[in-house]
């Protein structure tokens, strides 16, 4: 089978073979080059606010912190190229990563000036998706590299730039996903909303009302993602998820687009029908985003007091894994009960999956491969 020209440039620009012990100049000029594009990126970010940041975000921002840690990332990128540069023999991290820099600099760097905002009807989430990376790199590749579930497995394992594009894409099109994901709930709500119930939810506390929802979500989550599944058209779309061999942070993000949009709107559709306040909603948002990113994670933690009561990396690796006895269990994100109460759950005591995947491969590699494999 061809595989697209897309997937193969990503491929050769940032191929995975290249490896490199410490010393090498391989750890600097890696560094350099994702520091010179979140420079880069963030510079574009104030250059362009109204295209390339979230409307939401806007307000919230320290704008003169934001600022001197653009100066900071990019002077980081500067220095890390020129060691990488020295130190390794192939010159084209230390490269990359130093003509990032300068370009993030020419354009501006911290001192770049902000534009008025005008209200556009599309814009893109490139400020979500480098501040989300920064984040979520900066906690977990410590933790992963420190008390790793699998040490041989390194940041840059088979298929990271797969997922990489996967986490990209979800991020920077957050505007489109979710005007879509909100799109069924706030059209029913027009129609029908159980007004009585609504106010009786919301005058609890709002602690009483994230524990709620993260209940309703899950339980629709389940049901969804049985559905997702056992029906076989539908499984083609999920496969996707469960095509990777090796689990980490970013593992999760490996979603088709459709898994993601007809799992979130259906999920959102009781919460937002309900009525729970924004703050109790906010709140869950801010804990999915991080728990379904930390249940893929390669920790080799037990949480033994968590484990009973919500999903830890255990036992979502083992819905992930290749293995017959674990197929088509654990199907929970957040309450592992559920699969108890369902008898779907699986989890035996001590063990870890040996391997994870789908028999067989039947997935590609690649973005663009793996959107369109449902449909071939
Ligand atoms: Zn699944
Ligand atoms: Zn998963």
């Amino acid at each position: 089978m061809k595989r697209p020209a897309l997937d193969l440039w990503f491929e050769r620009v940032f191929g995975d073979a290249d490896t490199g012990a410490f010393g090498s100049g391989w750890m600097s000029g890696v560094a350099s080059v994702f520091l010179g594009a979140t420079g880069v990126g963030g510079v574009c970010v104030f250059a362009f606010p109204e295209w390339l940041s979230t409307e939401r975000f806007r307000a919230l921002y320290p704008v003169a912190i934001l600022r001197s840690g653009l100066e900071v990332v990019i002077g980081l990128a500067f220095v890390l190229g020129a060691i990488s540069l020295l130190l390794r023999r192939r010159k084209v991290l230390g490269l990359t990563g130093v003509g990032l820099a300068v370009v993030a600099s020419l354009l501006g760097g911290g001192r770049v000036a902000v534009p008025g905002v005008r209200d556009r009807s599309l814009e893109l989430g490139l400020d979500w998706f480098l501040l989300n990376l920064l984040l979520l790199t900066l906690v977990f590749v410590p933790i992963e590299r420190l008390f790793p579930r699998r040490p041989e497995q390194g940041v840059f394992r088979a298929g990271w730039t797969t997922d990489g594009l996967h986490f990209l894409i979800s991020h920077v099109a957050v505007q489109a996903l979710t005007f879509l994901i909100l799109f069924p709930a706030t059209t029913l709500a027009r129609l029908w909303q159980p007004e009585a119930l609504q106010a009786a939810l919301r005058s609890q506390p709002v602690v009483v009302q994230f524990l709620e929802i993260v209940f309703v979500a899950d339980l629709t989550q389940y049901l969804v993602h049985r559905a997702f599944h056992r029906v076989p058209r539908l499984w083609r779309f999920h496969a996707v998820h469960h095509s990777s061999r090796d689990l980490d942070w970013i593992a999760g993000s490996r979603l088709h687009l459709v898994d993601i949009l007809a799992t979130r709107s259906l999920v959102f559709l009781p919460l937002f029908l309900l009525g729970f306040r924004e703050s109790a909603l906010n709140a869950y948002l801010a804990f999915v985003s991080f728990h379904a990113v930390f249940i893929h994670a390669n920790l080799r933690f037990r949480f033994r007091a968590l484990e009973p009561f919500l999903v830890m990396p255990r036992f979502h690796h083992w819905h992930h894994a290749a293995a017959d006895e674990a197929r088509d269990r654990n199907f929970a994100v957040h309450l592992p009960w559920l699969d108890r109460a369902f008898g779907t759950a699986y989890l035996p005591e001590e063990r870890w999956p040996e391997s994870y995947g789908i028999a067989g491969d039947p997935v590609p590699e690649g973005y663009v491969s793996q959107m369109a494999y449902p449909f071939r």
